[in-house]
C-alpha cells in the first residue's frame, strides 16, 4: 500500500479529560483509498444517472429505497442504538435480521463499527476521535478514511471497553464472515433481486441498487460526523461541536447529535417532545410492540430540561416554558439519566 505524507495543519486539539495529548503529527494520506473512494463515487455517479432514464424499472428504484431505509436502520438502529449504546435490547432473531440490515449497508463489522463509535463518544472531536471535526468537515466526511489513523486514536481505542460486543454471538459470527456476507449482501444480492424477480438488467440493476444505494447510504450516514458536528443549534450543549442538523437529520432519518452526544443511552436519538419523529424510533417500538424488542432507555423529562437550562444555546423552548417531555407511553421504558 502506497502512502505519501503531507503536513497536516491541525488545530490544537480538544482535550477530553486529561487523557488526551497533542503531539506533532504528520497526516498520511492512502492514496490507495483514495483512488479506491473515487472509484466508487463514479460507479455511484453512473447508477444515479440510470435513475433518471429509462433504463431504470420503477421497481428497481423502490427496490433501492428499501435497501436504503434497510441498510440505515442496520446502522442508525442496530450498530449505534442496539450494539454500540446498549440503547434497547432485542431477542435473538431480531438481533440476526438487523445484523443482516447492517451489513447490507457494509459500513464495517458491527465490532469495528460500534468501536470506533465509542471512541468518538468518549474523545470527541480531539486527535483520539476516528472523525474528529476539529480537522475539517472533509475530513470528518470521508477524508477520515483516505489517512492513516492518527496516533492518538490507535493509543486511546485500547481504553475503550468493547467486551460485551463479544459476548453477542450474532457479533461474533458476523465479524468472523463478514468480508463474504458483505459482498453478498451488500453487492450481489441487491443487483440480483431486480433481475431474477422482474427483469431488470443486471448491469442496471448493480450500478442503481447496489452501487448507487450504497454510497448514497453511506453519505447518509457520513453527514452525521460532519453536518452533524459543524452545522445547526445545540440547544442541549453549547459548548460541545456536535449540533442539530437539519441536513444530517433528515439523510439519516432523525438522528438528532446535539441531543445524543448530551444524552448518549437515549434509543431516541432526538427529543422533539413525541418518540414518534424518527424512522429508526418508529421501528424499534414496532418490534417492541411485537415484543421483539424490550428495555428501550430514555432519560427523564426533568433531566432533559436542566440540560437545556444549564448549558443550551437558548434556543430549546424549554428555556422558555415548562418541561412537555413526555415518555409515559412506553411501558417497557428504563431511565438512563447519562450526560457526557
Ligand atoms: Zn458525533
Ligand atoms: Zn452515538
Amino acid at each position: 500500500m502506497e502512502n505519501s505524507k503531507s503536513k497536516s495543519a491541525l488545530q490544537p486539539t480538544s482535550v477530553s479529560g486529561d487523557e488526551v495529548t497533542s503531539m506533532p503529527y504528520t497526516m498520511e494520506i492512502v492514496w490507495s483509498k483514495v483512488v479506491f473512494y473515487i472509484y466508487l463515487h463514479l460507479t455511484a455517479l453512473y447508477g444515479f444517472y440510470l435513475c433518471f432514464t429509462s433504463a431504470a424499472l420503477t421497481a428497481t428504484l423502490i427496490w433501492a429505497s428499501l435497501l436504503y431505509l434497510f441498510g440505515g436502520f442496520g446502522i442508525a438502529g442496530g450498530a449505534h442504538k442496539l450494539w454500540c449504546h446498549r440503547a434497547f435490547k432485542a431477542n435473538l432473531p431480531l438481533r440476526v435480521l438487523i445484523a443482516v440490515a447492517q451489513t447490507v449497508a457494509h459500513q464495517g463489522d458491527i465490532y469495528t463499527w460500534s468501536w470506533e463509535h465509542r471512541v468518538h463518544h468518549k474523545f470527541s472531536d480531539t486527535d483520539a476521535d476516528p472523525y474528529n471535526s476539529r480537522r475539517g468537515f472533509f475530513f470528518s466526511h470521508i477524508g477520515w478514511m483516505m489517512c492513516q489513523k492518527h496516533p492518538e486514536f490507535t493509543r486511546m481505542e485500547k481504553t475503550i471497553d468493547v467486551g460485551d460486543l463479544l459476548q453477542d454471538p450474532v457479533v461474533v459470527f458476523q465479524r468472523k464472515y463478514y468480508t463474504s456476507l458483505a459482498w453478498m449482501l451488500c453487492y450481489a444480492m441487491p443487483a440480483a433481486v431486480p433481475w431474477y424477480f422482474w427483469g431488470e438488467s443486471l448491469t442496471t440493476a448493480f450500478f442503481v441498487a447496489s452501487m448507487f444505494r450504497y454510497v448514497f447510504t453511506l453519505h447518509a450516514t457520513w453527514l452525521t460526523n460532519s453536518a452533524g458536528h459543524s452545522w445547526g443549534k445545540r440547544p442541549y450543549d453549547k459548548q460541545i461541536n456536535p449540533s442539530d442538523s437539519l441536513l444530517a437529520a433528515s439523510f439519516s432519518l432523525g438522528e438528532w447529535h446535539n441531543y445524543h452526544h448530551a444524552f448518549p443511552g437515549d434509543y431516541r436519538v432526538a427529543e422533539l417532545g413525541s418518540s414518534r419523529t424518527s424512522f429508526h424510533v418508529v421501528v424499534i417500538d414496532f418490534f417492541a410492540w411485537l415484543g421483539l424488542v424490550y428495555d428501550r432507555k430514555t432519560v427523564r423529562g426533568k433531566v432533559v430540561r436542566g440540560r437545556v437550562l444549564r448549558t443550551g444555546d437558548g434556543t430549546h423552548s424549554f428555556a422558555l416554558k415548562d418541561c412537555p417531555f413526555n415518555s409515559g407511553d412506553i411501558k417497557d421504558h428504563s431511565v438512563v439519566d447519562d450526560e457526557i
